[in-house]
């Protein structure tokens, strides 16, 4: 097989929400993320695709949520995805996060060093696992001026996906001998006497991205749900290094789609041998393709192809309004 360079860090992930509104109030007005794309479903356009990000929504910060009300509970376990952290700048941020998250009723942790990192971990209101950990490559992502958090606390970008599979050794092969990951760290599983926890990592500065691979023998299948994460996707710079993976990825005989026109950027998928959902997408052309920087997110946005049935589909969708009284921490 060729060998492109690695692939880059997380460009995104995409988890589920059953509350689109909430989802809205405490992705920005509780971690000040910024809605960058407000958007449908490419797939199934009675559902809301809401992208958050940092000023750009540049890839490696995007958080997104598939609005699917009917999806039933995530259930952990085998072949899902099991979390992730974004970055902050310092252990001070965290603090300021810690009594955020007591002031707002968010579901938190105490703050503790965890392989050398100190982390926060918390939930968001459907019980999503998030965590926040101090980076020194949060500061190679600029702060957001319209966000309602301090720059100096402000969330920059994503640092860890965590997934949990039964058997390592053909997703290991995948992440170092397909996608140019290198392994950096292992570690007993804290909760699972016969499970251990193996770090990845790829690429260096701003677009270092860790996958954290939980190795768990017998632990039954995962369902992917509300409060869970329906795939991760890492990052390629262009159209040719985007074939080039799918050429690689099919060699190596993992089934990947072809490459599909998001408009906002190019992707492929592919499931790990564990059973996970992985994409890979192009960096660009990016959020502000069919939007003014300046006002990202503020109205349904369809590509084009969807426009002609802009009616029937905003018709379909409910107003993102938040519930009055309905606490979004
Ligand atoms: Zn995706």
């Amino acid at each position: 097989m060729e060998s492109p360079a690695p692939v880059g860090g997380i460009h995104h992930l995409t988890a589920v929400t059953g509350r689109a509104a909430d989802n809205v109030a405490f992705y920005t007005g509780v971690l000040g993320l910024r809605l960058v794309k407000k958007t449908v479903n490419q797939d199934d356009v009675s559902a809301y695709h809401l992208f958050y990000g940092d000023e750009l929504g540049r890839p490696g910060t995007e958080v997104t949520f598939f609005d699917w009300p009917h999806a039933g509970p995530n259930r952990s376990g085998a072949g899902t995805i099991a979390g992730f952290t974004l970055r902050v700048t310092s252990r001070d941020a965290l603090d300021w996060w810690a009594s955020r998250f007591a002031d707002l009723g968010v579901v938190h942790g105490p703050i503790v060093d965890h392989r050398g990192r100190a982390v926060l971990r918390f939930r968001d209101p459907e019980g999503q696992r998030l965590g926040l950990v101090e980076d020194d490559a949060a500061a190679e992502t600029p702060p957001w001026i319209g966000s309602p958090i301090p720059a100096e606390a402000q969330i920059r970008g994503l640092q860890a996906v965590a997934i949990t599979v039964n058997d390592l050794s053909p997703t290991a092969w995948t992440l170092t001998e397909v996608l140019g990951f290198r392994e950096i760290d292992t570690y007993p599983h804290p909760e699972d006497p016969a499970g251990r926890i193996v770090v990845y990592v790829t690429r260096s500065g701003a677009s270092r991205s860790e996958l954290h691979v939980a190795e768990r023998p017998g632990l039954p299948r995962g369902r992917v749900g509300i409060g869970g994460v329906h795939h991760v996707a890492f990052r390629v710079p262009d159209d040719e290094a985007h074939r080039a993976w799918r050429e690689r990825i099919h060699a190596a005989g993992l089934g990947v789609t072809p490459v599909i026109d998001r408009f906002y950027f190019c992707s492929i998928y592919f499931r790990e041998p564990g059973g996970v959902l992985f994409e890979i997408a192009t960096d660009g052309p990016g959020f502000a393709t069919d939007e003014d920087p300046a006002h990202l997110g503020e109205r349904l946005a369809l590509p084009p192809f969807l426009e002609p049935r802009r009616t029937a589909i905003e018709a379909g969708l409910t107003p993102l309004e938040p519930v009055p009284g309905r606490r979004v921490g």
